[in-house]
């Protein structure tokens, strides 16, 4: 019921206003036409206009304050349904003429040229990959350099989004050490900690998009490299929130246990241009929301301080 009506204000804020985040190009917020403008968020991640003032930047925004299933969240080992990489139906089309790169604002965005992936039973479409620094999800209470989302959609207006973690290529052995944990086992594909050579490619050209607002066309695209990786490792699942206003929930999250990397001058390079833009860590699924917690803490401070004053 809630998340029906959710959805029916969602669309209708979407409908009238232009907001950058993790659903960008999706039905919450549709992509301008290929070579219009660049819309960039009215959201960020201090002050005022940071996370833990969402909620009153847009009607629209209040499960960011209310909701019981935000993310990112803690992936803690042993908590979550685990998903083979190799039982996923995921495909992701290359992209030989290259792919627009945007600069949102509040991320830097890769345009796909389709991909799906099959969840439940529903198939999603590959929309776009964006970026945070440092990671959203925490790996065992521990944040990571930075963190990829691959944002999928269904007929149905669903939202799947694919979570992969980040490393300095320098950290390799630490990461590598802390994915055979998760694990229990030696893993393929990105165990080499070798920069991932998709990364390398878009970040090659993040310098050129340096100010909010503008596009750059990347170099040729191999997306096999990073759908391998994927499919030989695993996915913790959860069913969470997007991570940027307007937060709505039953997003299908697939948080990877695998590592991608970058040398560090890339990451040097993406840091520049992308700055912080990380939302703090949620509750635990079905717990109340840690503003509500907050709120409802300063009501009852005041209550006793006046329950106090009156005495
Ligand atoms: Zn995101």
């Amino acid at each position: 019921m809630y998340g029906s009506t959710l959805k029916a204000l969602l669309l209708a804020a979407s409908a009238t206003r232009a907001l950058a985040s993790c659903a960008h190009g999706t039905f919450l917020q549709p992509r301008a036409e290929e070579g219009g403008e660049v819309k960039v968020g009215n959201f960020g991640y201090i002050g005022r206009i940071g996370p833990l003032n969402w909620a009153a930047l847009d009607s629209a925004n209040t499960a960011c304050a209310t909701g019981t299933r935000q993310s990112p969240i803690d992936m803690v080992d042993g908590v979550f349904e685990i998903l083979q990489g190799s039982d996923v139906e995921l495909t992701v089309n290359d992209m030989p003429d290259g792919a627009e790169f945007e600069n949102l604002g509040t991320t830097v965005e890769v345009v796909t040229q389709g991909g799906t992936l099959t969840a439940n039973g529903k198939t999603f479409e590959l929309q776009q990959f964006h970026f945070h620094l440092p990671s959203e999800h925490l790996d065992n209470g521990t944040s990571q350099a930075m963190e990829m989302h691959m944002v999928f959609q269904s007929a149905q207006q669903e939202i799947a989004v694919i979570g992969v973690y980040i490393n300095i290529a320098d950290q390799a052995a630490a990461a590598a050490a802390k994915r055979s944990r998760i694990m229990g086992r030696q893993d393929a594909g990105a165990s080499s900690g070798a920069p991932t050579t998709l990364l390398e490619t878009v970040f090659s050209v993040v310098d050129q998009i340096a100010t909010p607002g503008t596009r750059v066309k990347t170099p040729p695209l191999v997306m096999s490299e990073v759908v391998d990786i994927l499919k030989a490792n695993a996915f913790q699942i959860y069913s969470g929130s997007l991570t940027t206003p307007p937060c709505s929930e039953g997003v299908n999250w697939h948080v990877s246990t695998a590592r991608l990397f970058v040398s560090p001058q890339t990451f040097t390079k993406a840091r520049d241009v992308i700055g912080f833009n990380s939302r703090f860590p949620q509750n635990t699924p079905g717990q109340p929301n840690i503003l509500m917690i907050s709120a409802l803490g300063s009501a009852a401070a005041a209550v006793q301080a006046a329950v106090n004053q009156v005495a």
